[in-house]
């Protein structure tokens, strides 16, 4: 049992759902290389938060125009991927957006009903002086931060600051980073706190061998993050990274013909 104790609230179900992969090597997810340069390819995921009755969404992943101008294999729109768990996003009330970066965010016209959950420095990070360098910039699509803006403007985007609840045993987490406003999700299941750390940590290899990814605002901040990430979750074990394919390795799928494409992550691990 972490420090934060066990909330009021019934135990969460919590899922991450792939709908792209990027062929890489080693080299292109650590700050400074790798030097054995070996194949080691991200997933990208979406993910989806169920109980007391809440619906939320954590994350929006890219569409088919994205994956062609950012040559990332789509293999099927998040919305459709979220459909396999019976959500219909027409509906869905809450979405969380960790960051705006491209492939956290496209998808935002197929949640009509949703608020954008968002840390106040993430919007002033995606729309201020640091765009202009394509170290910072090159992984923000202006098209999703205008939509982000225009949705503030209608209401609809709840803006947070630093850690905040907004459920029951559900909160946010600023950690920033990889990018100023990034921020990780913890929710209460049966298996104890749960952390969706997102771009926290690409890779599960990102935290454990101490090797920033190497697009990052902020190198101090995206270390002392994994502490935090530590501090919020009951265990290592309760960390799920933002992109590794071994996500969908551990852990087993809410039903076996979703083997590869969802995972439930509120169960123990399988390996
Ligand atoms: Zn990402």
């Amino acid at each position: 049992m972490s420090a934060f104790g066990r909330p009021a609230a019934e135990p969460y179900e919590v899922f991450a759902v792939k709908y792209a992969h990027h062929e890489r090597n080693a080299s292109a997810n650590f700050l400074g290389g790798d030097p054995h340069d070996g194949p080691m390819p991200l997933d990208f995921y979406v993910w989806l938060v169920r109980g007391n009755g809440r619906l939320v969404v954590v994350d929006l992943g890219f569409n088919a125009a994205t994956a062609k101008a950012r040559q990332r294999e789509l293999i099927r729109n998040p919305v459709d991927g979220l459909r396999l768990l019976e959500v219909d996003a027409a509906t869905v009330p809450d979405v969380v957006l960790t960051h705006l970066h491209y492939d956290h965010v496209g998808n935002c016209e197929l949640f009509p009903k949703a608020n954008f959950h968002l840390q106040d420095k993430e919007m002033a990070y995606a729309t201020g002086r640091h765009m202009a360098q394509a170290c910072f910039g090159q992984a923000y699509g202006v098209e999703d931060v205008v939509g982000l803006v225009r949705a503030a403007y209608k209401g609809r985007v709840a803006f947070h600051d630093g850690d905040e609840e907004i459920g029951p045993g559900l909160s946010l987490h600023h950690i920033g980073g990889h990018t100023m406003g990034l921020q990780a999700v913890r929710v209460w299941t049966k298996r104890g706190w749960v952390v969706l750390a997102s771009d926290a940590a690409h890779l599960y290899a990102n935290m454990e061998e101490q090797r920033p990814f190497p697009i990052v605002y902020h190198v101090g901040e995206m270390i002392e993050g994994w502490r935090r990430l530590q501090q919020l979750a009951d265990s290592p074990r309760h960390i799920i990274p933002g992109h590794d394919p071994l996500v969908l390795r551990r852990y087993p799928p809410p039903a076996p013909q979703l083997e590869g494409i969802a995972a439930r992550l509120d169960v123990e691990p399988r390996e």
